[in-house]
């Protein structure tokens, strides 16, 4: 089940892990804490870096603020580390060289060696990169140095953190039903579409306790299908609390999105794409499962052509990240458009899961190259060996290159996904390409 991947920094006090926190952060931090108010915590941002999102949770911070003693601070910052994070970054201080508390700290973290990332911070001048070298001797495999204050490495960081993140959540299988979350904002008409949906298509098979627990789905036949809507306890539940709805549904939406195979994004279509609306797309674009804008209240709508396409204006602009979304206009009211849903989920679906074979794709690649060159930003040559699907739910391409994904122009990747949508569809399906350096296979 998807779980978003997460990346703690500790390290001892003054070795700058605030400033590395607060530059991943960055801007986006103010919009994050403004969508998830109180349920996350004031040490923990949410990073998007190469298609990947991720939970950043700065331990250190915490810890500090607490009079406690250096080695139980230390003691609890690896117990936390060790227990919840994919990936430690171990921040250190590149000024002040090596010091004792950094071989205690690392034997501390000897035992998920391979989950560390040594982070040499306070690098600004070329001086201090040979200083960082130094660090090698602490025994951790990946070392990266950066200077959180002045933004210098965090691209390489970034980029480190994602490699170590692998591939992602492991693709859901391809089960025989489809698991569907009816997200959006208070009154759009979620709850009046599920009540269409199960009340007028053939059997409602039954409301099923869900796997998580309080959660109930409501299983639905459509077109010989099943469909199980997920978390629909929280879409049918009323009197929500004035001042929470919007909170809740956001809420809401978040968890029903993990246990979804496709979402759809419920929107008014009188009020158009408003900035909510915007904040739980992000989310359904961050977790990588298939959508459907699905518009609703379809039946209010006096000039309908032009209604459609301002919506469709609106979603291109506010939605930027769902380009790939199909729009479907629908009233929970009257029924119309009701019955267009299966065949569409049927279709984003199997966009979700589609296959390409590598000699289709490296055809691909080849035309999509030769059309625009990659460039390094040094200028030196860029070689593309071979593409591949690294996995489905959503489609995922690895670009073996000479040059790591941090040398190349950063459109790139955006570049050969719009070519893959144009040449092989992916309609309501995020694609992810990632770029990665290898060394050239041996010629012939
Ligand atoms: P939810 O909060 O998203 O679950 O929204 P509800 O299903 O509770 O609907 C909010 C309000 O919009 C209710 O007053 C519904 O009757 C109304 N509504 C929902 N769908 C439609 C629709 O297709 N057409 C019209 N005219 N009203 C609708």
């Amino acid at each position: 089940m998807f779980r978003r991947p997460r990346v703690a920094i500790i390290g001892r006090p003054n070795v700058g892990k605030s400033t590395l926190f607060n530059r991943l952060s960055g801007s986006r931090k103010a919009i994050v804490d403004a969508i998830a108010g109180s349920t996350r915590d004031r040490n923990e941002t949410e990073v998007t870096w190469g298609g990947r999102s991720f939970d950043v949770v700065d331990t250190g911070g915490i810890q500090e603020q607490a009079e406690t003693p250096l080695d139980e601070q230390v003691a609890e910052q690896v117990h936390a580390a060790i227990g919840s994070a994919d990936v430690v970054c171990w921040v250190v201080d590149g000024r002040t060289g090596l010091v004792a508390e950094d071989h205690f700290l690392a034997n501390r973290l000897r035992s998920i060696a391979e989950r560390v990332l040594l982070v040499v911070n306070k690098i600004d001048t070329a001086d201090l990169s040979a200083a960082a070298m130094e660090f090698h001797r602490l025994g951790f495999a990946a070392l990266v140095a950066i200077s959180a204050e002045h933004g210098l490495g965090i691209g390489e960081l970034l980029d480190a953190i994602v490699e170590r993140l692998g591939e992602g959540p492991p693709p859901l299988e391809a089960p025989e039903e489809t698991r569907v979350a009816i997200t959006g904002r208070p009154n759009v008409g979620k709850s009046s579409l599920l009540n269409r949906i199960a009340g007028e298509d053939r059997a409602v098979v039954s409301e099923v306790a869900g796997t998580t627990r309080d959660s109930i789905d409501t299983l639905v036949e459509l077109g010989g299908r099943v469909y199980r809507f997920v978390d629909t306890a929280g879409i049918r539940r009323r009197g929500k609390l004035p001042n929470q709805a919007d909170r809740l549904g956001v809420l809401y939406a978040e968890r029903a999105i993990e246990r979804a195979h496709l979402c759809l994004l419920v929107l008014d279509a009188t009020e158009g794409v408003t900035s909510e609306d915007a904040a739980i797309g992000r989310k359904i674009a961050d977790s990588g499962r298939g959508v459907i804008l699905t518009f609703n209240k379809w039946d209010l709508v006096q000039d309908r052509e032009q209604a459609a396409k301002e919506l469709e204006r609106q979603a291109r602009t506010k939605l930027p990240h769902l380009d790939f979304a199909p729009s479907l206009f629908v009233s929970a009211t009257t029924g119309r458009g009701i019955s267009g849903l299966g065949p569409i989920m049927e279709r984003v679906r199997g966009e979700h899961l589609k296959r390409l074979s590598t000699p289709e794709l490296n055809r691909f690649l080849r035309s999509a190259a030769s059309r625009l060159p990659p460039r390094a930003r040094d200028g030196k040559e860029v070689r593309f060996f071979y593409i591949t699907q690294a996995g489905v739910a959503p489609p995922r391409f690895l670009v073996f290159s000479n040059r790591s994904a941090g040398d190349l122009d950063a459109s790139y990747p955006r570049y050969l996904t719009r070519r893959l949508r144009e040449a092989f569809g992916f309609e309501g399906s995020p694609v992810r390409v990632r770029i990665r350096k290898r060394r050239a296979p041996n010629s012939q």
